[in-house]
């Protein structure tokens, strides 16, 4: 089985990830990986339902891809 590889592609107009300011790809635009981008939509969602301030850190550690 070959090793999972993440696909960067050279885009016209060099995006950087909003969330750590590297080169975005393709995929993942505008973001570069599925963790960046998982990211911003926990940080949008939390902004959107404003959790209870009492559960501030909720890391789901079952759900952690490793993309590095
Ligand atoms: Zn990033």
């Amino acid at each position: 089985m070959a090793e999972p590889v993440e696909i960067i592609l050279e885009v016209g107009n060099s995006k950087s990830c909003p969330i750590c300011e590297k080169k975005s790809t393709a995929t993942y635009q505008p973001f570069c990986s599925k963790r960046c981008a998982d990211i911003d939509l926990h940080r949008w969602l939390s902004g959107r339902y404003a959790v209870p301030s009492e559960r501030a850190e909720d890391d789901n550690d079952a759900n952690s891809d490793a993309d590095l």
